[in-house]
């Protein structure tokens, strides 16, 4: 066990690994008056945060220099020569553990913290308990012989995980594992942004915890190794003589060659006879590698069309769908999924240090908590508790506070939660409830994400491509000032920064706010929108290579229907969406003692913007397009429409 087992503090020594991430410190008065700011590489007195220069040489390994670790500012110098764009300067949040003080009221009122969701402990603990209970069978019947693994990837659940459950169902003894890939941990592709935010990494590093006490509580454990797949799966197999290895199928390129080198690896390894017969392949001696579809509502087996014959029209797709595919049930599970193999060192969480990160307090806004107990307890909390999904087709463009939307994201893309049991909870709610244009929106938003996921099958790599699937020619700039500008909410425009903020403090952004950052990133600044969309895979705590992508090439103009292609006007949006200003004072308090109407255009009082807009003022707007349902809702026809 120890031979596979490598520690992810060697690994930082020598990866390809960089920290870039924003001065989140809202009481730094310099950042907020001035675009600048964030480009300076001298310490700010006011800033509470330690300053550090990251230097990134050619081999790509990370140096560490600490100048002062009193006061509380992180400045990191990053100069990658293989990435296209250089960053020079880098500010970072405080490295602390501390915890800030927590309230639960509302965002909206206070700038204080609020966990998503709020439900403490105990009754966390109750709710996840009882929804087990509904998707527990003691019907289940285990036929299979041998050792099988299941290999956790971004499907972090017990509930409704095929891949659990059928490693269990084909053998006598299961072992669960996850590995702590250095390659999560490294730079993005283009822009060399790091990979996983500190937010995220937070945000799984608990969706791990909760995974291994959910699976300890059915008779199993989990095992923590730290390494690629690759190396790790194999000699797992060989050590356990494990006949099958189960694991969700990916459809992006990173997670697919992945996939590939674990099966040429597991070729490598040969069983003993026994376990060969157990595998019932009496011509194969080797594990096999079985994938299972896991990540969407509707199964990919499902669909009434070749993945590769998916419509480019997402009404086309999702009408088809209703009409002739049904939402398979969730799997129930048998009370107890052990035994376990006997393994002594079950292996440990990283810190956020040895990961390479530095701990980031949310110390406003909504912190998201990780894991399936935590996601169990958001759809309870928003279905049933709150009663907030009656009115979400009324809310779901809000853009301040948890009540608005779901906020099942985050859950959704680490495979916390199943899309089929939010389902299965919606269509509880329908029956025990009620049944309205909201509770069908829930699964309208759904099946876009679906879509998105199958579009990744369809279009390959080519969502990731500066053209997008349609190969567009654009002339796109990579200006470092603007794109910096967009990055710490310095443009100039409340709207754009407050967003940027929120997605900095938080991990989260509300669909609407996505839009419009991405709208002015790419249509009033003309910046790359492989730029935003790297800077959104660092920071969002539900960044899932499809949705990301699918969404920012929709939103630049260059995904796969030509007939998404907006422009969001910043006045327009906000008088529809911040009338109050609401949004804007919560994450610029400095526009709080300016009048409402006054917040989101407060002109000098606020610091100079940094372009112009494409398309000119408030009135001029609401003349020329009165509608604002954008692409949710409205599945729209025309080119270029302003909203
Ligand atoms: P709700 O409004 O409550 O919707 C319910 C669920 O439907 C969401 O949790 C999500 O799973 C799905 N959904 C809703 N809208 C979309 C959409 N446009 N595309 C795909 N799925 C959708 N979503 C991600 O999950 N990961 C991403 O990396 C991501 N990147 C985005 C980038 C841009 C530029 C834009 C415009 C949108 C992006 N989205 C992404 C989609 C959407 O903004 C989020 O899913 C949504 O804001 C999450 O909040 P919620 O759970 O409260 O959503």
């Amino acid at each position: 066990m120890q031979g596979i087992s490598t520690t992810i503090g060697q690994h930082i020594a020598t990866s390809h690994l960089s920290i870039f991430s924003t001065c989140h410190n809202l009481n730094c008065l310099t950042c907020l008056s001035s675009s600048k700011a964030s480009f300076s590489a001298k310490p700010k007195r006011r800033c509470l945060t330690l300053h550090m220069a990251i230097s990134l040489c050619t081999t790509l390994q990370l140096q560490f220099l600490t100048l002062n670790s009193s006061k509380s500012t992180l400045t990191s110098i990053l100069t990658n020569p293989t990435t296209r764009y250089q960053f020079s300067t880098i500010t970072m949040n405080l490295c602390t553990t501390k915890s800030e003080p927590v309230t639960t009221s509302s965002a909206a009122s206070s700038s204080s913290m609020q966990y998503v969701p709020e439900q403490d402990s105990n009754e966390m603990e109750r709710v996840s308990n009882q929804t087990f209970q509904r998707y527990t069978s003691n019907n289940t019947k285990r036929s299979g012989k041998g050792t099988s693994i299941v290999w956790f990837r971004n499907d972090l659940r017990v509930l409704d995980n095929e891949a659990l459950y059928k490693a269990w169902i084909s053998s006598q003894t299961l072992l669960p594992v996850y590995c702590i890939d250095p390659r999560l941990f490294s730079t993005t592709h283009y822009f060399g942004f790091p990979k996983t935010g500190a937010l995220r990494a937070q945000f799984l590093l608990e969706c791990l915890a909760d995974l291994k006490k959910n699976l300890m509580k059915r008779g199993l454990n989990l095992l923590i190794q730290h390494g690629k797949p690759e190396d790790i799966i194999p000699s797992l197999a060989k050590a356990y003589g494990a006949h099958t290895v189960y694991a969700q199928k990916e459809t992006c390129s990173e997670e697919i060659n992945v996939e590939n080198s674990v099966s040429r690896c597991l070729q490598q390894v040969v069983l003993p006879s026994e376990e060969s017969a157990a595998a019932s392949t009496t011509s194969n001696s080797h594990p096999k590698l079985q994938f299972v579809w896991g990540t969407t509502m509707y199964h990919r087996d499902d669909l009434p069309f070749d993945v590769t014959c998916l419509p480019d029209v997402y009404t086309q797709f999702r009408k088809t769908i209703e009409a002739k595919c049904v939402v398979r049930s969730c799997i129930k599970l048998p009370t107890s999924l052990g035994p376990a193999p006997p393994i002594e060192d079950w292996g440990r969480l990283p810190s956020m240090e040895q990961l390479g990160l530095c701990s980031q307090n949310v110390s406003k806004g909504m912190k998201f908590v990780g894991g399936e107990t935590a996601g169990l307890n958001r759809i309870y909390e928003y279905f049933w508790k709150k009663d907030l999904l009656k009115v979400y087709k009324e809310t779901r463009n809000g853009m301040l506070g948890p009540d608005y939307s779901t906020k099942f994201s985050p859950w959704l893309a680490s495979g916390s939660l199943s899309p089929r049991l939010i389902h299965e909870e919606v269509k509880r709610y329908e029956n025990e409830r009620q049944a309205n244009s909201s509770t069908y929106w829930v699964l309208f938003e759904l099946i876009w994400r679906d879509y998105f996921r199958f579009l990744s099958v369809k279009y390959g790599n080519s969502i990731f491509h500066i053209g997008g699937p349609r190969n567009i020619q654009h002339n796109w700039s990579q200006d470092k000032k603007l794109f910096e500008s967009w990055r710490d909410g310095c443009t100039g425009y409340p709207l754009i920064d407050a967003n940027m903020k929120e997605l900095s403090t938080t991990g989260f952004m509300s669909n609407r706010g996505r839009q419009i950052v991405c709208s002015f990133l790419v249509r009033d600044m003309g910046i790359d929108w492989r730029m935003g969309a790297e800077w959104f895979e660092t920071c969002l705590l539900d960044y899932d290579p499809c949705s990301n992508y699918g969404n920012w090439t929709y939103g630049s103009g260059v995904g796969n229907d030509p007939r998404e292609d907006r422009y969001f006007s910043i006045p327009k949006q906000a008088q529809t969406y911040d009338p109050e200003g609401e949004y804007v004072a919560y994450w610029l308090p400095q526009l709080r003692a300016i009048s409402k109407d006054k917040r989101n255009f407060p002109g000098n009082l606020y610091i100079r913007q940094i372009v112009p807009l494409k398309f000119g003022t408030t009135s001029r707007h609401n003349k020329e397009d009165k509608s604002h349902g954008a692409r949710r809702g409205n599945d729209r026809r025309s080119n270029r429409r302003q909203v």
